[in-house]
């Protein structure tokens, strides 16, 4: 029970920081709130949500910004890859259409 409650708060506060990260002009200040999200997720056991794990560098933790932290492109093999442009390595999410079933 208790630490149901706790996964809550933590998924609560990982959404305001994400909302901070956007909104901020700063990189750094937008780094460090992917950083304090990431420690928020571990302390309380949690995985990321997808809707934020692709918002920042796999590699480096880099917040991203299309064209401006990152380069986003689409391949023929349904990926989209995210060419972080602080470590330049890419990091990869696939997509599906579900157009079928
Ligand atoms: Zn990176």
């Amino acid at each position: 029970m208790r630490s149901d409650s706790v996964k809550k708060i933590a998924l609560e506060r990982i959404k305001t920081l994400f909302e901070q990260a956007e909104t901020t002009n700063d990189l750094k200040l937008s780094n460090r709130y992917v950083f304090l999200a990431r420690k928020l997720a571990m302390k309380a056991n949690i995985s990321m949500p997808r809707v934020y794990k692709r918002r920042y560098c796999k590699h480096c933790y880099n917040y991203f910004i299309p064209n401006k932290t990152c380069q986003v492109r689409t391949t023929k093999k349904k990926i989209v890859s995210y060419l972080c442009l602080k470590c330049n390595k890419r990091t990869r999410i696939p997509y599906h259409t579900r157009t079928k079933k």
